[in-house]
């Protein structure tokens, strides 16, 4: 693809991080510690495919032990190599540390094409990387969490739990040894679409400062504005769902197939079920259609949300970007050279390392249901309920008046899983974005959101190996 930088994806985000650096205020050595990869773990492991031995190649990174655990999800992809591995492992530290879930950043992955495997050669691949893990302690409740990622979902997590159950019998909270695990598996309501949730919570905060909107030309709040996804995979699709909901105009939709739109807006499920049923987002009713996916990137719309890949927008389209914000719900889909050219043109970008931080906030929710043994809501719900009916009640006779049914079921209700988790990636989202955004209203000089989402960061880890000290 043209317009791709000529340096490695770990250097670009050591790029990112020394540009933020210099507005901090730590020394030298507490930025140099904050940015290496503690600890690399390369492995190679033999695994009999058919009647033959295949070698298999792997990785593990913690990249920070400021808190621990660690935590970061595991990737089955050819494209897997341990400069990738490192880069998404230190993204990891600054996200967990922008949301305040207490854990450093890891990443784990295997270089295989998990299409060319049968589910019973990929449950032996993944339990032997488990068992290898093990070994060495690189997985544990109170040593390193992964969760799904690129190529692995609740199945992989549920073998890789099972695996660590057999080698550590008797742990009491081996549960909490990976998290996105099916929910009948110690899994929590509200994973799944927690990552796009979390991109649109954390945009429609962005969307509801009057000030960052009047700067870029556009009215406050969420309703109304044109929105574009490429991509309408867990992340896009859910996203573009809430936003929907909200009532914003999803104007375009990609795939890798191609792109479609219509200014009047789609309906999301509508969408999705046609490509479910045709094979294509094509040839949508009422929609035009675009060939290359590329070319949903430069519509016409207030918000564009990559949610595919990484390096999309880069030095060859970034000028012909319409759109006012850019929402990184992907990891990585802005080269620097687009975030030059973003800062130039007064697009405001709103950086992936925090956006995208739901699934990990949401994964952060079930580690703790996992160390608790119970489920969020169940102790309270009934009790809420009772109390709620009881006020309700005490109201309704004092006041000689009946609230309609549709208001009783609303005030009645007692918080379940679902509610509870949702309500705290709420709360986590809304948090994050302001303090990134005080933190540059605070300093004129930095030049954008990235930065500052990363000045934000930096201070927590620093700060936490300033007041832990420097072992021994
Ligand atoms: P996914 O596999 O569910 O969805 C990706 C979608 O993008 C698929 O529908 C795929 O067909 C589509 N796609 C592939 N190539 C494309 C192209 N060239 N143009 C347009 N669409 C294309 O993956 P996901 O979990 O939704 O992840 C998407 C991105 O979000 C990745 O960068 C991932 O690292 C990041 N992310 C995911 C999570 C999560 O919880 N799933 C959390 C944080 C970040």
């Amino acid at each position: 693809m043209s317009g791709q930088p000529d340096y490695s994806f770990f250097a670009a985000v050591e790029k990112s991080f020394d540009k933020a650096a210099v507005f901090t205020g730590w020394d030298a050595g507490i930025l140099e510690q904050i940015k290496q990869c503690n600890y690399v773990y390369r492995m190679h492991f033999p695994v009999k495919i058919g009647d033959k031995i295949e070698v298999i190649k792997a990785y593990r990174v913690q990249h920070s032990h400021h808190k621990t655990p660690c935590k970061g999800g595991i990737r089955f992809a050819m494209s897997v190599n341990l400069d990738e591995v490192m880069a998404l492992a230190a993204l990891m530290t600054y996200k967990c540390a922008i949301v305040n879930v207490p854990f450093g950043g890891a990443k784990g992955g295997i270089t295989i094409d998990p299409k060319k495997y049968t589910a019973y050669e990929l449950e032996k691949i993944t339990r032997r990387y488990t068992a290898e893990l093990i070994k060495k302690n690189f997985i544990g409740p109170g040593i390193d969490v992964p969760a799904p990622d690129y190529g692995t979902g609740e199945r992989e997590m549920s073998w890789i739990l099972d695996t660590y159950m057999s080698m550590r019998p008797g742990e009491i909270d081996s549960m909490g040894c990976v998290t996105g695990k099916p929910v009948s598996q110690g899994g929590v309501r509200g994973r799944r679409e927690a990552t796009g949730l979390g991109v649109f919570y954390g945009l429609r905060e962005v969307c509801n400062m009057t000030d960052v909107m009047s700067k870029i030309g556009l009215e406050t709040g969420v309703e109304g504005k044109r929105v574009v996804v490429q991509g309408l995979g867990n992340v896009g699709y859910h996203t573009a769902v809430f936003f929907q909901q909200a009532g914003a105009k999803i104007v375009g939709l990609a795939e890798y197939e191609g792109a479609i739109w219509n200014n009047d807006g789609f309906d999301v499920d509508t969408v999705f079920n046609h490509r479910k049923l045709s094979g294509s987002i094509l040839n949508f009713p009422g929609a035009r259609n675009f060939d290359s996916t590329d070319e949903a990137l430069e519509m016409e719309c207030d918000i564009l949300i990559p949610a595919a890949l990484e390096n999309v927008v880069n030095a060859t389209n970034a000028p012909r970007i319409k759109a006012k914000i850019i929402g990184e719900a992907a990891n990585g889909p802005l080269t620097p050279e687009a975030d030059e050219e973003f800062i130039r043109r007064n697009v405001l970008v709103v950086p992936d390392m925090y956006l995208n931080a739901g699934g990990v906030t949401v994964s952060y929710f079930e580690w703790l249901k996992n160390l608790s043994h119970v489920r969020y809501g169940r102790m309270e719900k009934r009790f809420t309920e009772n109390m709620n009916n009881h006020i309700l009640g005490q109201i309704e006779e004092l006041t000689s008046k009946q609230v309609s049914a549709k208001e009783r079921d609303f005030i009645m209700h007692g918080a379940e899983e679902v509610d509870l988790v949702r309500s705290g990636l709420e709360e986590t989202m809304i948090t994050a974005t302001r303090e990134i955004m005080e933190i540059w209203k605070s300093n004129p000089t930095i030049p954008d959101m990235r930065t500052a989402a990363y000045v934000c960061a930096i201070n927590k880890v620093g700060t936490s190996y300033a007041e832990l000290g420097i072992f021994p």
